[in-house]
């Protein structure tokens, strides 16, 4: 059995994790899932990174269209209090949060409690590794300690799965180092691993022909800040029906199975 709304267990509700690359639509499925709590007369609390929050102060946006507000949280939030405060005024169903690698180690502790503790379930939504291909201090403590893991799939251009992601300059070449933080997403593609492999120029064993192909690698000075997203996908585009949610699962996502 799993919590899922209309489940009020306390000692059923869970951390999911769902985690992925680049641009496979994470924000979409939380918004999806948020969707389907509320049209159940069902309250959602959401959360997304402060570090993202310039134009889209307090809004989480997907590609596709749809938005919600959202609260912020930094480094230095007490998430589990926070949300203990709002589940006292009002009663929470769900909890989502975007951009879930940015948290600290305590703050995924924080939001296992409001799980464990408060009986309200979780949804994080993440970047499992970033530019580097290591682990975010926040992914990294929600794949030990989450109840429920779903890895949401986006591929390569190649057509296998991509699972990491490479970091590109304003004129188009990859970055091998740099902050992991305090970027802008339009700067960011989803590969497979051979061909993160190949584009970083690790690999020894990389073909000529792949490293004839792959732009130069540099390093990153500061954090590029110009870089207006080449494609500029839907950024003023109006609010798709959220019809379209309602088709989508009402329940927290289930563990993937390989
Ligand atoms: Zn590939």
């Amino acid at each position: 059995m799993r919590a899922g709304p209309g489940q009020k267990c306390l000692a059923m509700s869970k951390l999911y994790f769902s985690y992925a690359a680049m641009n496979a639509g994470k924000s979409t499925l939380l918004l999806q899932a948020s969707w389907n709590y509320n049209e159940r007369g069902m309250r959602t609390m959401l959360f997304t990174s402060s570090l993202y929050a310039k134009a889209d102060a307090g809004k989480i946006t997907s590609r596709i269209g749809i938005n919600a507000t959202a609260n912020l949280y930094s480094a230095d939030d007490d998430l589990c209090a926070w949300i203990s405060k709002e589940h006292k005024r009002k009663k929470l169903d769900c909890v989502f949060v975007d951009e879930a690698q940015f948290l600290s180690k305590q703050q995924v502790w924080q939001l296992a409690r409001v799980a464990d503790r408060l009986g309200i379930p979780v949804l994080c939504f993440g970047l499992r590794t970033d530019f580097r291909g290591e682990l975010f201090e926040g992914s990294s403590e929600l794949l030990a300690i989450a109840d429920n893991l779903r890895e949401i799939r986006t591929i390569c251009h190649c057509g296998r799965k991509a699972t990491m992601v490479v970091r590109r300059s304003a004129d188009g070449r990859t970055l091998t180092s740099g902050d992991q933080v305090g970027i802008e997403k339009s700067m960011y593609v989803s590969l497979c691993r051979r061909h993160w492999d190949d584009e970083i120029g690790r690999s020894a064993a990389a073909t000529p022909s792949a490293r004839a192909a792959r732009p130069r690698a540099v390093k990153a000075k500061a954090p590029v800040k110009k870089a207006k997203p080449k494609a500029a996908p839907a950024k003023k585009a109006k609010a798709a029906p959220l019809k379209l949610a309602a088709a989508a699962r009402a329940r927290p996502p289930r563990r993937t199975k390989r």
